[in-house]
């Protein structure tokens, strides 16, 4: 494993640091949506400080996608996607007790509760070993889930949290017996995480673990980087990247020079996700759309999109017709690769 699994984060600001400097509103996909101040961090922030509501702050507790974008960019170091994380928790308890619950907040919400009560699963994987949660989406693939494997030789968990990072995004409160009996069981162990939010989480509650993101652990691997050419666009999974930015940046600048690949970091697109989407459309209530994936694509002419997260390459298959590939798909077929970079690298 890379040497930049670890190191305790700083002390995070709250809401009443805000100083209205504005910066934030440069990376927010909520703020170059809509253009409405009250759709921003800095809106959010001013709002607390005003002493608004939780309810009054619906909209962009809402509308976030909580893509951490607004976090490494804020100079008075406030936790802004932190913050919105649990404006979300207590906006959902702050309704009265009979309220019609989304149908997907009442499963998970009995989901986390049985889980809580259960026996913790017989390890497989002895105490010290690397571990790979892999989340619903790769699951789902297990050709996929197969090859990530592989590539990395490490064993999959058999909970990989899916349940918690499920409810870190919806606002859903977590049993502190279901938390603990999953951090419990991490203990010891390195983390390749796919889920970039439960990572981030894992970096404050296991400040002393050895976790890294899906993308920086596949991207290592000489099978998986000797295939990355300069004519492709490299699609950074944004919520792992923000939630650890001072050392990510300094990897993806390393894997930039290597390659000569382009990333999605330039600019006003900070690896802010093609996959955006806020609270509503998770829950089904709104229609999505695919916005910051054609946004990331407009004045460039990759020949190849490659992506760390699944959901990514859903969103970049649906604009454009490039091929869009997985990166643990990259270290698939030799021969393939070996063309391919013969013919556009
Ligand atoms: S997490 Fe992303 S969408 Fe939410 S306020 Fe920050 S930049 Fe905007
Ligand atoms: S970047 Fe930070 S300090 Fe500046 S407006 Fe946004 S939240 Fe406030």
């Amino acid at each position: 494993m890379p040497a930049f699994l670890a190191r305790a984060p700083a002390a995070p600001r709250d809401y009443a640091a805000c100083s209205g400097c504005s910066l934030c509103l440069l990376v927010c996909p909520m703020w170059r949506g809509s253009h409405d101040p009250r759709l921003t961090p800095e809106g959010l922030a001013k709002g607390l400080q005003s002493g608004a509501t939780v309810r009054e702050l619906a909209a962009p507790i809402v509308a976030c996608s909580l893509c951490g974008a607004c976090d490494p960019v804020c100079p008075e170091r406030i936790d802004l996607s932190g913050l919105i994380m649990d404006l979300r928790l207590r906006s959902a308890n702050s309704l009265p007790p009979n309220s019609p619950q989304p149908a997907v907040i009442v499963e998970l919400s009995a989901r986390l509760h049985q889980a809580a009560g259960a026996a913790p699963a017989a390890g497989v994987v002895s105490r010290s070993a690397p571990v790979l949660l892999p989340g619903p989406e790769l699951r789902a693939d297990p050709a996929l889930l197969a090859r990530v494997q592989a590539l990395l030789g490490l064993a999959v968990f058999d909970d990989d949290g899916a349940d918690i990072a499920l409810a870190l995004e919806l606002g859903v409160e977590i049993p502190q017996q279901r938390l603990h009996g999953f951090l419990d069981s991490l203990r010891g162990h390195t983390i390749v995480a796919a889920d970039g939010l439960l990572l981030r989480q894992l970096r404050r509650w296991l400040p002393g673990s050895q976790r890294m993101g899906l993308g920086p652990a596949l991207s290592t691997r000489a099978a998986v980087r000797s295939n990355l050419v300069p004519s492709d666009l490299y699609v950074i999974e944004p919520r792992a990247f923000h939630g650890d930015y001072e050392r990510m940046v300094g990897y993806y600048d390393r894997l930039q020079r290597e390659t000569g690949c382009s990333l999605s970091l330039d600019l006003q697109r900070i690896a802010i996700p093609a996959a955006s989407s806020g609270l509503a459309q998770k829950l089904g209530l709104a229609a999505g759309d695919d916005v910051q994936a054609k946004w990331m694509l407009q004045g460039r002419k990759p020949a190849r999109i490659v992506v760390e997260s699944l959901a990514d390459r859903a969103a970049f298959e649906r604009v454009c017709d490039l091929p869009v590939v997985h990166l643990a798909e990259l270290g698939e077929d030799p021969q393939m690769m070996q063309k391919f970079r013969h013919a556009f690298g």
